[in-house]
């Protein structure tokens, strides 16, 4: 950055080297800090935008209400937890949006995490070891790819969403002490869904447990029936932190071994107290899920009439990718949408396979159709 060779440290060098080549790829990373609150509007370098790329697809990330939840709860009970939650970290406010989240998803038990990520290698690590199988979508999230390299697991990655090849990779399981099989609920960048009840059947037929990651699913759609639940809570719900469901065994399993949560400081109380706020508002206005389905069906529409091609959906999901193949031509795009107010950021490898940079464009409940008509016309523009 300073351009002073000759006071580089080797090991900046050698960064200084690998970031360039990042650089000539198209493949070097940014970032934008927003000003305020991270709703659909929002103030980026001092320019305001409607955002197209976020998670937030229930529209709580700035809802009045969940931050009033947090202000309460940090007026009684301060902002750190102190400790990790088996030492003295654990807050009547994590035990309550505990008990409200596996009920939201019928579980026996919930256990609260700091991150979906955390949550994910927690879990594979604490569950596998070097006599265990896991066999993983190759599209997962890569928590869940590296907490299955973590755990020193027989790790077997799959085509994705094939069915057939799940069954072949099973039949390793007769030579495991435990097999895994790990998915995505609904693919973080490709917005398609998981065969759950191909791989429910495949699980109880070998003996293996099936993990499903629902981060991009709570909330938005029924929670499908997998023996190890995960989501995320910085996502539909639009606060932070992620939790993992299941049975009072497993629960009280991952309390003992989850090392990614035995060893880390519980949650701050409010953030939990924020959660369970969202997750109310969630369930008692349906309307929010209806609107984002009008959303989805809006936007893909319109894409329609644009001549805008989006790959099939076999259900609606929030998320719609507009695969354009090359870095290059994926930036462009979403530096040309962003000069006409709209973020939605380029999606390059390694986030995604190789060839297929994209704009991944979300929608939230918190769009209106005017917004969605705008960024249509402006993608069309942007593409041509
Ligand atoms: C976002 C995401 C995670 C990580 O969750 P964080 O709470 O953001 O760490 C895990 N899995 C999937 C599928 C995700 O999309």
């Amino acid at each position: 950055m300073d351009g002073s060779r000759a006071t580089r440290s080797p090991l900046d060098a050698r960064l200084a080297v690998e970031l360039e080549r990042l650089r000539e790829t198209n493949l070097y990373r940014t970032r934008r800090a927003v000003s305020g609150p991270h709703g659909v509007e929002l103030v980026v370098d001092g320019k305001r935008c409607v955002n197209f790329c976020s998670n937030d697809y229930l529209g709580l990330a700035a809802d009045a209400r969940v931050a009033e939840a947090a202000r309460d709860a940090l007026r009684r009970a301060g902002t750190g937890s102190g400790a990790a939650a088996l030492v003295s970290g654990f807050n009547e406010e994590h035990a309550r949006l505990e008990q409200a989240l596996a009920q939201a998803v019928g579980r026996q038990r919930a256990l609260l995490f700091g991150s979906g990520w955390a949550a994910n290698l927690g879990v594979l690590r604490a569950l596998l070891g070097r006599d265990d199988l896991l066999v993983a979508d190759e599209l997962n999230h890569a928590s869940l790819i590296d907490g299955g390299r973590l755990s020193g697991a027989r790790y077997v990655r799959v085509p994705h969403r094939d069915v057939a090849a799940f069954a072949d990779a099973l039949t390793l399981s007769r030579d495991a002490k435990q097999t895994i099989v790990a998915t995505d609920g609904v693919f973080s960048m490709d917005g398609d869904l998981a065969p759950i009840a191909e791989l429910s059947a495949l699980c109880v037929r070998s003996g293996a447990t099936l993990l499903v990651d629902d981060a991009h699913g709570f909330m938005l759609r029924d929670a499908p029936a997998a023996e190890i639940y995960v989501a995320t809570l910085g996502k539909a719900l639009g606060c932070a932190g992620a939790f993992v469901a299941g049975s009072e065994m497993l629960i009280e399993y991952l309390i003992q071994r989850a090392r990614s949560w035995v060893f880390s400081t519980a949650p701050p109380p409010a953030i939990a107290a924020a959660a369970r706020q969202a997750l109310s508002i969630a369930r008692s206005e349906p309307e929010r899920r209806a609107k984002l389905l009008a959303n989805i069906a809006r936007f893909r529409t319109g894409a329609a009439q644009f001549g805008i091609a989006l790959p099939a959906q076999q259900e609606p999901t929030p998320i719609q990718p507009l695969i354009l193949g090359d870095q290059a031509r994926a930036l462009t795009a979403s530096r040309k949408l962003f000069e006409r107010g709209f973020w939605v950021a380029a999606i390059r490898p390694p986030t995604v396979p190789r060839g297929t940079a994209r704009l991944r464009i979300t929608l939230s409940a918190a769009h209106t159709a005017s917004q969605i008509d705008e960024l249509l016309q402006a993608l069309s523009d942007s593409l041509s």
